[in-house]
């Protein structure tokens, strides 16, 4: 049991003013794994005040001084490896290799990347008739969702301290311990007192505190689109910038000439990695009519090599959704499923064996209308949709019928069709075949997808205002 009832505000770990706890649930087993402290707005404005404080020095530190602090976080998230890979697996239901092969790196590689990103990076650029300035933003606060308790806290909290932007963390109730975890290797980093905080607690009392707080300058949200909405309400009191990361409803355009095989695999993965909760997956998987029949059958085929079960046993790929809420939800979308196309495999209930946890039933779906409930709304889990098209066009046309703008993925091998799609799908970061990611490739949505870049420059540009000197005397 992991009783951590402590924030981490101006470079202590200190008690809460209030006695309320939550209890963090451990998915597969659905056991109480710890307690962590339901925080006040007493909590939160001694993290802000904490912040405030040291904004003017923190906000002046060299850059050079900046990397090294981004270099010692990421030797010390090296240094916590196994923890950090059994706590995401514990509180997430991550299985252990995808908690070490996609969590882990995943945190580790915005720290590396805001350090390397900072080395080439111009806070000060002579524009001919004026010079530009980058500032600090100010205070931000930092509110995180549980798919990717380390990659989300990671991105936000290596482009803060790369801008010299203080920070108050919120994360998610439902996986606050790896978010705890790396408060210590920050802590251990030498950061000065109140540049980092965190503060652990509702939505309601400490998301809604910190998207309210008249002290704090930016928000950066990952999380649903109708929080999102509140965040970008309540900001707007204090005319706070707002950077929003949605949610998604990504296709898969899987060109004429692609290998079904390939095409298929890369359906299954998207949902069934991290059990289908990755806003950026694709879900919606384009087929050209022609395939349908051959598709259908190698994708169902290909189910058994994503084993569902215990995270903690080796060779799953799969482990259950993280909470019995998010389970009511996926059922209730395969429920609907059921009524407006046909279900190729899975359904609704747990796969058996599994009947402890919660664990869904990988479910694929075909002959889904554009219109159908399951066609546009994400359903973050293990779901997926099947849809054909007659051209290229009509796949980018069914491509952007959607409200959001996350992520594409293309299959295939036509070059001249793959950049016509690329270029013409609507959303903030396209996929083509087995592409690996970018740390530096911008990462946001287009339309209802969000506001703003994540991960790298761009990510560090988010923490900036700019200031435009007319006539400034040269050093
Ligand atoms: P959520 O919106 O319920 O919660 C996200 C965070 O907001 C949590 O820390 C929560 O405590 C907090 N929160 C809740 N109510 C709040 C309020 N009124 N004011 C301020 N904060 C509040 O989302 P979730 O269920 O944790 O995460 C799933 C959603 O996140 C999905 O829609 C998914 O697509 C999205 N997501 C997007 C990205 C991205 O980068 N675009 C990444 C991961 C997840």
């Amino acid at each position: 049991m992991r009783n951590q009832t402590k924030h981490f505000i101006n470079g202590e770990w200190v008690e809460s003013t209030g006695s309320d706890t939550i209890d963090v649930i451990n998915p597969a087993t659905e056991e109480v794994m710890g307690t962590i402290s339901s925080g006040t707005e007493e909590d939160l404005d001694k993290a802000v005040k904490a912040a405030r404080a040291v904004f003017p020095t923190f906000s002046k530190s060299s850059k050079e001084q900046r990397i090294e602090w981004l270099q010692k976080i990421a030797e010390g998230y090296k240094a916590r490896k196994e923890e950090l890979i059994e706590v995401m697996t514990d509180e997430l239901g991550a299985p252990l290799s995808v908690s070490e092969e996609v969590h882990y790196p995943a945190g580790l590689g915005h720290f590396k990347q805001a350090a390397r990103s900072l080395k080439d990076f111009s806070f000060i650029e002579d524009r001919g008739r004026h010079t530009l300035i980058k500032d600090s933003i100010g205070v931000s606060g930092l509110i995180t969702p549980w798919n990717f308790p380390t990659n989300q806290a990671a991105t936000k909290i290596a482009s803060a301290i790369a801008a010299g932007s203080p920070v108050v963390l919120k994360p998610a109730s439902k996986t606050p311990f790896a978010a705890m975890i790396l408060a210590e290797i920050i802590d251990e980093a030498g950061l000065p007192a109140g540049a980092f905080n965190l503060v652990n607690g509702t939505g309601s009392v400490i998301g809604n505190g910190i998207s309210s707080h008249p002290d704090i300058d930016f928000v950066s949200f990952t999380g649903s689109g109708g929080v999102g909405e509140k965040i970008m309400q309540n900001g707007a009191e204090t005319i706070k910038k707002v950077a929003l990361e949605l949610g998604g409803k990504s296709p898969i355009v899987v060109l004429e000439d692609a290998d079904v095989k390939e095409a298929a695999k890369t359906a299954l993965s998207n949902i069934m990695t991290n059990t289908g909760q990755v806003c950026s997956a694709g879900t919606r998987v384009l087929i050209p009519q022609s395939m349908k029949e051959e598709f259908e059958k190698t994708i169902v085929a290909m189910l058994p090599d994503f084993p569902v079960g215990d995270p903690r046993k080796e060779g799953i790929a799969t482990g259950p959704l993280v909470s019995e809420d998010q389970w009511e939800t996926v059922q209730s979308y395969i429920e609907k499923g059921e009524k407006e196309a046909t279900l190729l495999a899975g359904g609704t209930g747990k796969p058996e064996g599994l009947e402890k946890g919660y664990y869904a039933r990988p479910t694929i779906f075909t002959d889904v209308s554009q219109d159908a409930v399951i066609a546009q709304e994400e359903i973050f889990g293990p779901v997926t949709t099947i849809f054909t098209y007659e051209d290229l066009d009509q796949a980018i046309e069914m491509a952007n019928d959607t409200i959001y703008g996350l992520a594409g993925y293309i299959v295939g091998k036509d070059p001249d069709a793959i950049r016509h799609v690329a270029t013409n799908i609507r959303a903030g970061r396209i996929k083509i075949n087995d592409a690996k990611t970018d740390f530096n490739g911008p990462f946001g949505g287009y339309k209802q997808s969000g506001i703003g870049r994540e991960w790298g420059d761009f990510g560090i540009e988010e923490y900036l205002e700019v200031k435009s000197v007319h006539g400034l005397p040269s050093s």
